[in-house]
């Protein structure tokens, strides 16, 4: 039985530390306790909000419904001839699944070490970095029905994962309760190749351990994708933020090549379908935003994607107000269109700015 408390604050439930109130707050602990908080849902006739580790949402307002934090953390392994299967319920912490894997020598998840996060949320925007997402591992997810209270499974496929897009975007009332990946077994050989990430992950290795980087252990790997983000990234713990603010934008070859005619430099990568992605933090940084602060929101030094509350009272609206700008001053000359990577909530649930 959840026992819902009222007006808690919400500061220390999402990395940019917005401190905004949630008018009712409870902690998801089993299936069973969604169940009740959908039928306290149903009584008060109020929204709800569901929150892993916070990294991934820009709150604006107070909440007016009931804020669940995921805390379901069963952890199961079992070993196969052709790899190692993990299921984890959704409140087990990303990087501890990842750290875990590694540790047993299996492969596919440690590309995407010291992301912040629950695995439940690793599916919805199917995350990603160094040329991994989750969707190369995923097998299935358990999925709880928050409107009619049903719980079924998908399979990795009808999950429809993209670039940092899944079906889960598109159907916001299903609740992820627990994922399922396939990993490989142990050494990375021929057939199981390391990923080496756009080969800085190589250069790092071979700067970390002295010899090539084929051949490289998960073990090695992790280490270097550590090494490589606490060197870049700032820590939330220590200077809030969400990550990368803005998704790469997606554009046409033909639009690619104007860009080049007067920046012959962009950061732009082709993609099987031959349109091209390009670097938004490449795009923000020409426009001279990297350090930028003012009243205690800014962008951060070392990495123009990602936005930083450093004041002690920022709102999610001030953070927003800086983003528009940038968007604004990115179409203004390039013509691109930076979408806005994390979700954005206000006193009643998600919306989107246009
Ligand atoms: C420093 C930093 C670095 C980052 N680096 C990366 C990176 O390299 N690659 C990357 O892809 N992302 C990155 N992120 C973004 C973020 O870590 C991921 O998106 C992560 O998966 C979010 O997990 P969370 O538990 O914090 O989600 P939250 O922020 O709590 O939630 C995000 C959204 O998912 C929904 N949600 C959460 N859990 C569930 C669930 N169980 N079922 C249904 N919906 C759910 C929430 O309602 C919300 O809409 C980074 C963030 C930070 C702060």
């Amino acid at each position: 039985m959840i026992k819902p408390q009222k007006n808690v604050s919400l500061k220390t439930y999402n990395t940019l530390g917005i401190d905004v109130q949630a008018a009712f707050f409870t902690v998801i602990k089993d299936l069973q306790d969604l169940h009740y908080a959908r039928d306290f849902c149903r009584l008060q006739a109020c929204s709800w909000l569901l929150i892993g580790g916070g990294s991934n949402l820009v709150l604006t307002q107070n909440f007016a419904g009931l804020v669940m934090v995921m805390a379901m953390s069963k952890l199961d392994w079992t070993s196969h001839t052709d790899g190692l299967e993990v299921c984890a319920e959704s409140g087990c912490e990303w990087d501890e699944l990842v750290a875990a894997s590694v540790k047993r020598g299996a492969s596919g998840l440690e590309n995407l070490s010291l992301i912040p996060g629950q695995v439940g949320a690793a599916p919805i925007q199917n995350i990603g970095a160094y040329g991994v997402e989750v969707k190369q591992c995923l097998r299935w997810v358990d999925v709880f029905d928050f409107n009619t209270g049903a719980c079924f499974k998908l399979t990795a496929e009808a999950c429809e994962l993209g670039y940092r897009d899944s079906i889960f975007k598109r159907h916001p009332h299903w609740v992820v309760t627990r994922v399922n990946f396939q990993l490989g077994h142990h050494a990375l050989t021929k057939d199981n190749p390391a990923q080496l990430g756009y080969g800085i992950i190589a250069q790092t290795i071979e700067s970390m351990t002295g010899e090539p980087a084929v051949g490289a252990t998960v073990q090695q790997i992790r280490d270097a994708v550590i090494h490589i983000r606490q060197s870049k990234l700032p820590d939330p713990k220590h200077i809030p933020n969400v990550g990368s603010f803005f998704k790469n934008p997606i554009v046409s070859a033909k639009q690619t090549a104007k860009i080049q005619q007067q920046w012959p430099d962009l950061v732009a990568y082709k993609l099987d379908d031959g349109r091209f992605k390009l670097a938004a933090g490449w795009l923000i940084d020409q426009l001279g935003w990297r350090g930028y602060s003012q009243d205690g929101v800014g962008v951060h030094q070392l990495q123009a994607l990602v936005l930083v509350a450093t004041g002690t009272a920022v709102t999610g609206d001030e953070v927003l107000a800086l983003a528009q700008r940038i968007q604004a001053d990115v179409f203004a000359t390039f013509d691109v269109v930076l979408e806005i990577e994390p979700r954005l909530f206000n006193s009643r649930g998600e919306f989107w700015l246009s």
